[in-house]
């Protein structure tokens, strides 16, 4: 506070207190979310997050890849080849899976789902009955496989609206480190010279 004070009466002369101009946009604050939940993935392959937001701009739903409440993620298999009961395959539960079982809101309709990769078939058939709208994906590393083609197959025929999230800075610090707190909040890093406009508070759909 002192320092505000300082700064808007320098030398006697009053000057305006302008907003921060380097906040993160919507899609960058969700998709960090997303990225932020998969952090919490013990599969050593492949970590996945996902969030779904509502048309008022409210998280209603995170999720991260992992094996079903109840069952042992130490006794399981995490390995990916092999017969099909010792693989993870036959077990483990998607990030987009969880973030729609968990939803604290009545439903999803016409919610948009942020998650680190495309969607594989099945994913998206929830995603589909569960009215989501938009999926927002960072990866789409599998896309010739079968499983992702008739994932947008089928997410196209639905109607589901599907955009790649193209980030304007390449990281965002969340930092526990109490020196290094007010950096953290105020100068997140940036990759570009990235000033932010009105246009990035705009997510991809849900225009507000
Ligand atoms: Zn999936």
């Amino acid at each position: 506070m002192e320092l505000e004070t300082s700064s808007s009466q320098f030398q006697g002369q009053t000057q305006v207190v302008s907003k921060r101009q380097n906040y993160i946009g919507w899609d960058e604050y969700f998709m960090g979310v997303a990225r932020l939940s998969s952090l919490r993935s013990k599969d050593p392959n492949t970590q996945v997050g996902a969030c779904i937001v509502n048309r008022d701009m409210r998280i209603v739903g995170i999720g991260y890849n992992g094996m079903p409440a109840g069952c042992s993620d130490d006794e399981l298999p995490w390995e990916r080849s092999g017969s099909f009961l010792e693989t993870k395959y036959a077990y483990i539960c998607h990030a987009e899976m969880n973030a729609i079982l968990n939803k604290n809101s009545s439903d999803l309709r016409d919610c948009t789902m942020y998650v680190d990769f495309f969607p594989c078939n099945e994913c998206a058939k929830l995603v589909i009955q569960a009215g989501i709208k938009k999926v927002v994906y960072m990866r789409d590393k599998y896309k010739d496989k079968p499983a992702f083609i008739a994932s947008r197959k089928l997410l196209e025929m639905a109607g589901v609206e599907i955009v790649q999230f193209m980030p304007k800075r390449s990281s965002i610090t969340v930092s526990f480190d109490l020196d290094d707190e007010a950096q953290a909040l105020m100068y997140p890093t940036s990759s570009t010279n990235h000033s932010t406009t009105d246009s990035d508070l705009k997510p991809h759909t849900n225009e507000k």
